[in-house]
This record gives C-alpha cells, structure tokens and sequence, in this order.
C-alpha cells in the first residue's frame, strides 16, 4: 500500500521489491512501512522523508555505543590506510582482538573470528559435535541463534507448534531437525529429560543467557548453575551464544554477570558496534580443535579477521574499557525505562509485564510471572505490535515484531528516556 508519509521511502521499497526479494536482505527487516533509512548519529536515525527517529531497534542490537561512534569510525578510517586484505598468515590486528577478548572474556583462552553471529553459532556447533563425537543439540523454545540448519527453529512459535517442529525455513533435512532437541528455559527439568532420554548423545546445550529474542527471560541461579552442572556430569558441552548479551550487559558479557563459565561463547553484533564481526571464544584445549595444523575442525572464511572488523570490535572494547560508567548509564536508563512503564500500566490498570536487564527493555503484554516461553505463549501479540506501531509512528523506532526487546545505547539519555515514557503514556492511553 502506497505510504503518504514516506514518498521516497515508498520510491525505494518499490524499486527494492523489482530486484529484492520481499525487498528486503533479512526477512525480519519488513516492516510493512516503506522505511529507509540515510542518516544515522548517536541515537537517532532519519528516513528518506525527512523523519527522525529516537532509536531503540538498534540494528536488532548491534549498535551498541551509538550510531557512527567516532572513535569506532576514526579507527576503521585508519584501517582503510593499511593493508586491505591478503589472505595469508594473520595480521597485528586480528592478534590484537583476540588478545582483548580473551583478557575480558572469563571463559576464554583462544578465540577465533567470523564475520557474523550465524557463523559463530555454526562453528561452535560443529567444534561441540567434533570434540564429544555425539550427534545431538539442545537449544530452548524462544532462543534464536541465526540461519544454520542446526539451529534455525522454534524462535516464535505459536502454541501448536511450540517444542514440537517449527523450522524457520523449508530447505533444512529432516536429519538436521532431528538432531536438534528443544526444552523449556528456566526449567531445568526438561534438560535432564532430554538427557535421559537420550542418553551420551547430546553434544551440547547452546543458549541464550538471556533468551533477548523473545524480549528478556530472566535466568534463575538455580537454573543456569544446574546447567552448568548437569552438561559437565553428561559429558556435553555448554555454549553461550552471547551475540546480543556480550559486552551489552558486561565487559565480560552475561556470563561475568552470573559468574558462570560456559565451555563456548559466541559474538556477534554489537562486539564491531555495527559493523560485520562475530567470533567464538573458549578455553584452549577446545579451541586447538581449529587448529589447521593439528586440529580437526574446518576453520574456513575468506574475510574473517578482516582490517575493518577488527579495527571496529577493537575500538568498540577500548571504548567500553575506557569508558566503565557506560554499565552504570545504560543500566541506570534502563532502569528508569523499566520503572517508569511499570508505573504507567499500573496506572492505567493494563495487563502487562516490564522486563529486561541492563539497557535493554521490553514490555509484555501478559500478566507476571513470565519466565519461561510457556507464559509468552499468554501474551497479546496484537497489543505488543500495536504499541510499537504507535511508538514508531510518534518517532521511537522500536522492533517491530511482537516479544522483541528494545535497546538503549551509549548514546541515549535520561530526556530521551523521559520523552519516550510520555509518548508511552499516550499509545498505551489508545490502546485501552
Ligand atoms: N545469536 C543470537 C542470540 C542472535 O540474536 C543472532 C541474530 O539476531 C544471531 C545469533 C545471528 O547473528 P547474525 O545475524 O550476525 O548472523
């Protein structure tokens, strides 16, 4: 349908959806509004037409200081001045990063790069399945851990299909959807089942600490610990894909929070603050298996550990490093965000739940307590995504899907806040 607010913007998506598929390079970038953005500072964005926005979608997360930080920029700017790309040995840079994420990763020795968070989660993936020789994974309902055939399934699945077989994508063989297992998270029982049931054969448990794809579960200690214990005793490793959580919620990502070392961690998103990086770090002895010489696991990618990649993941850690008081804004924000809307909907008597950690935010519209995907399965979806249109339409870019978080970056502050909890007041007013 032709948008009058966004003329340009409807010119591009028009000619996208000639040439695009759908008009669009991820699916979940449809928005059903002709969006497109040319200006991106600090926190805000403005579109084609000339509308500004106050962002919260954060590149689904990966804009983790700010949109074009400068010291991320300068740095990738001076990397344009060096070598570009050879392909052979390794470079300062590459050695520099790995250096840094191994001094603040609590479970990291080694780390290797990738270019993204969907091939961090594939090798890690296969490094688990090489290492213990078993053929089985775990992930949770509501985690999502990119594209691979091995994990993309059962993010958001209604109720009918919730546990059961909900790939995201015709194309994976069913030999791959039988190899994936699905639990409950914050329900350790439903692991230990899995275990029982199929007994030294599943390689690993791979999560989200925080399942952000499906707004913010909290981790019960009882249940990350228990995790953590159980995979040891089965023999099967843990992963923590921590491509939303690492370096948002801590330097050390969630794990630092929590104080649980998981055998693998994935990256991604916001460790280059926008631009394309990922990675996958642990101890040593797991880690040598990509060793090209002595291991045994393919550790392939023309671009991996590029000048840009690691010149934008370093700048982004320098920063965070030099800049402790980022943890104490953004949580601090979040915080007043999360208060704040408890505040509003329990003054409008709305049947709705604020949760989230650190700067990330989100608001369900169910009743507490929400800490597993069964209580999501209870929320009002049409609520959820009428109250992120109407917050999008007064200027607040937010995700547009239902149980999707919101981020607050280094960028944002207490008026942006505060301006974003009147307009809340206001949507959620009509909404009633
Ligand atoms: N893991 C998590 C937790 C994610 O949220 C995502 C992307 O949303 C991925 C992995 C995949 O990362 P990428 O989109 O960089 O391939």
């Amino acid at each position: 349908m032709p948008s009058p607010q966004h003329p340009r913007g409807q010119a591009i998506a028009d000619a996208a959806a000639r040439v695009i598929p759908g008009g669009v390079n991820s699916s979940t970038r449809y928005i059903g509004a002709p969006y497109s953005f040319v200006e991106a500072a600090g926190a805000y964005v403005t579109d084609a037409d000339g509308n500004r926005y106050l962002d919260y979608h954060a590149a689904f997360g990966a804009i983790l200081l700010g949109h074009n930080h400068p010291a991320v920029n300068d740095a990738v700017r001076a990397a344009l001045e060096g070598v570009d790309l050879v392909g052979l040995g390794v470079t300062e840079g590459e050695v520099a990063l790995a250096e840094r994420v191994v001094e603040i990763l609590p479970s990291a020795e080694s780390m290797i790069a990738t270019m993204s968070g969907s091939e961090a989660v594939a090798q890690a993936v296969r490094l688990a399945r090489a290492v213990t020789g078993r053929d089985l994974i775990v992930k949770f309902q509501g985690g999502f851990h990119g594209w691979s055939d091995a994990v993309a399934r059962n993010v958001i699945s209604p109720a009918d299909r919730a546990y059961g077989r909900d790939p995201l994508s015709r194309g994976i063989l069913p030999q791959a959807l039988d190899s994936t297992l699905i639990a409950e998270f914050n329900d350790l029982d439903s692991v230990t089942a899995l275990f029982e049931v199929h007994k030294d054969r599943i390689a690993a448990v791979i999560m989200e600490p925080i399942p952000h794809n499906v707004g913010a579960l909290l981790p019960t200690t009882e249940f990350v610990t228990g995790l953590r214990e159980l995979t040891r005793e089965r023999g099967a490793l843990l992963i923590f894909d921590e491509v939303i959580t690492g370096l948002r919620h801590s330097l050390g990502g969630y794990q630092q929070v929590v104080g649980i070392n998981p055998d693998l961690t994935t990256f991604g998103k916001g460790l280059a603050n926008g631009f394309p990086s990922g990675g996958v770090a642990g101890p040593r002895d797991l880690m040598e298996h990509f060793n090209g010489q002595t291991g045994d696991v393919l550790l392939a990618g023309t671009f991996n550990g590029n000048a840009i990649a690691c010149a934008a993941a370093l700048a982004t850690i320098d920063h965070l490093q030099a800049n402790p008081d980022f943890y104490q804004r953004t949580h601090a924000l979040g915080e007043r965000m999360r208060t704040g809307l408890t505040e509003l909907v329990t003054e409008l008597d709305i049947e709705a739940t604020t949760a989230g950690f650190g700067g990330i935010f989100v608001l369900y519209f169910a009743k507490p307590p929400i800490l597993g995907y069964r209580d999501l399965l209870r929320n009002n979806d049409e609520a959820y995504v009428a109250f992120h249109r109407g917050m999008t339409e007064r200027g607040f870019l937010m995700l547009p899907m239902s149980l999707k978080r919101n981020h607050i970056s280094g960028a944002h502050t207490q008026e942006d806040v505060d301006r974003t909890l009147e307009a809340a007041r206001d949507v959620l007013v009509a909404l009633r």
